[in-house]
């Protein structure tokens, strides 16, 4: 895979938001052009996420 930062629908060039979707046991960490709503799933699977986030620091 080539390097993925440009959203090929809009041509937004600074990269992604990211989103998990449950799948069976798993998730699937996909990406959403924050440009244009586009969702983007190449198939990364997690496992062993908590069901809840722990909260980090804020970054400013
Ligand atoms: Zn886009």
């Amino acid at each position: 895979m080539s390097e993925f930062r440009t959203c090929p629908c809009c041509g937004y060039r600074k990269g992604f938001h990211i989103f998990f979707k449950p799948v069976k046991d798993a998730h699937h960490m996909a990406f959403i052009c924050p440009q244009c709503g586009q969702s983007f799933d190449f198939g990364l699977v997690i496992k062993g996420l908590r069901s809840k986030s722990v909260r980090g620091p804020i970054f400013e």
